[in-house]
């Protein structure tokens, strides 16, 4: 283990360690990622007692500009050297009442430091003092645990998850980001346990949400989330998607299981986090929109209009920021439908360059979204339909040169409208407004000045 703690701060930790007579000892994701060949700047070191002292000592000896804060309160002290960042604590003993998930903390050994960890790959230990340096110590099997790719509990798994409901969220987390199995008796005590998440704050769980989003394959997540009822309690409008209804032997699609698709599609091509919001949020509202007609089948008229008008209340409900990430999720929710019927007809200039206008800026996110909508398992469709969108990118690439829509600017200012025609601000002057943006995205005259004010001059007469 010694080479993998090259960093000099590793021998000063342990020098400090032996002059102070305290065992002090590298635990938690920093050995687990050295596992996973997972760069790690966040270092916790765990002391039996002294964890300030050992922090105040190392800063000092350190010798060069580095940053101490102690949290007397919490019992621990943060160094940050270079880019990492190393943390003391002294070893605990924790217990838990029934309605918090905060502990009642007392000292403790090393051995129930570890019995307080969530999870058997996050309670391995390396020892830091010269006699122990680069000693591992696993005392529940962390290592076979990483080789086998199994997420498993140190202690019985409905004492440690109903302890800590978080851990319910984490455990979802980690076999999410990297690829692990829930071990079978844990994954029955999250479900068995589920609705002791209610004592876990709103952020705490939309933190873990954000990072199963976040994944490379963001639907194992969901899928667990989703069998284990959790989802049910922390987000059920998406649940509300789960489900296919026939009437007269036709049938709709399961819109829980395609919108996981279309999410691991968009995960695919980005990693933005409010692109992969939209394409969880894309179909939210096609139960509340959902209607069977004799004639047509299944149809879920203005599910994107009132889907981007749920966008508020459920990023309320999760704690999400209301800001303008809301708002773009908003958008590409509202406009989602609006490239698949581009690519699916005849494509005009003018119906491009309205999804541009009204897209502006994130006219490829939507374009990317709408990609991945493209569920269909019938592959001659799939061909055509990207055939398409290739036609539309191309479209909005030659009408963007020509026009410049996606950024756009009116050629003729409402001020200089008022002055034009010697009008205050009034309701005549936004139609002047609208009907010039509308000959624009039409196609009727270019997006220039002089054309513009030719052509209102016209439409003024004509009013
Ligand atoms: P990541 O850095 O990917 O968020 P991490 O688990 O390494 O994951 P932290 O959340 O900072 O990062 O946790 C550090 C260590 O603290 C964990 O490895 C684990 O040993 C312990 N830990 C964190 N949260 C809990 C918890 N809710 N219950 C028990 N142990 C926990």
């Amino acid at each position: 283990m010694k080479q993998h703690l090259e960093h000099p701060v590793f021998k000063i930790i342990a020098d400090c360690a032996d002059e102070l007579g305290v065992q002090a000892f590298v635990i938690g994701g920093f050995v687990r990622d050295i596992f996973l060949k997972r760069e790690s700047k966040d270092i916790d070191v765990v002391t039996i007692g002294k964890g300030i002292e050992l922090a105040s000592l190392v800063h000092k000896k350190i010798g060069r500009e580095t940053y101490l804060s102690v949290f007397k309160n919490f019992g621990t002290a943060q160094i940050k050297i270079d880019d990492l960042e190393v943390e003391f604590v002294g070893a605990r003993k924790e217990s838990y009442n029934r309605d918090s998930r905060k502990p009642i903390v007392e000292d403790g050994t090393l051995e129930d430091d570890q019995n307080r960890r969530d999870f058997t790959i996050n309670a391995l230990a390396i020892g830091l003092n010269k006699e122990r340096f680069g000693e591992l110590l696993d005392p529940f099997g962390g290592i076979e645990d990483l080789n086998n790719k199994i997420i498993r509990t140190p202690l019985a798994p409905d004492i440690t998850y109903s302890d800590d409901p978080l851990r319910m969220m984490r455990a979802i987390r980690f076999a999410t980001q990297l690829n692990f199995t829930i071990e079978e008796n844990s994954l029955k005590a999250i479900s068995e346990n589920k609705e002791r998440i209610s004592i876990v704050s709103k952020e705490r769980i939309s933190d873990e949400l954000n990072k199963i989003i976040l994944s490379p394959v963001p639907s194992v997540g969901f899928k667990l989330l989703f069998d284990t009822g959790l989802l049910h309690l922390i987000f059920p409008e998406m649940v509300k998607l789960y489900g296919v209804e026939t009437i007269n032997g036709k049938s709709h699609k399961d819109n829980f299981y395609h919108t996981l698709e279309v999410l691991d599609n968009t995960a695919r091509n980005t990693n933005d986090l409010w692109l992969r919001w939209a394409a969880i949020l894309h179909d939210i509202a096609k139960p509340a929109t959902k209607r069977f007609e004799p004639d047509h089948g299944w149809t879920f008229h203005g599910h994107e209009d009132k889907g981007a008008r749920m966008v508020p209340k459920i990023f309320a409900s999760l704690k999400l920021p209301l800001n303008e990430k809301m708002k773009y999720v908003q958008k590409l929710v509202l406009l989602h439908l609006r490239p698949i019927v581009l690519a699916k007809t005849e494509i005009t200039d003018s119906a491009v360059r309205r999804v541009m206008f009204e897209a502006g800026e994130d006219v490829e996110d939507l374009m990317t979204l709408c990609e991945a909508d493209i569920t269909t398992k019938n592959p001659n469709k799939v061909k055509r339909y990207l055939h398409n969108f290739e036609i539309v990118r191309q479209k909005m690439k030659e009408l963007e040169e020509k026009d410049k829509i996606r950024n756009w600017q009116p050629p003729v200012s409402g001020e200089e409208i008022m002055a034009m025609f010697d009008l205050q601000p009034c309701k005549k002057v936004g139609d002047l407004k609208n009907a010039l943006k509308d000959a624009i995205l039409d196609g009727i005259i270019p997006n220039e000045k002089e054309a513009g004010l030719a052509f209102l001059k016209d439409a003024f007469t004509k009013m």
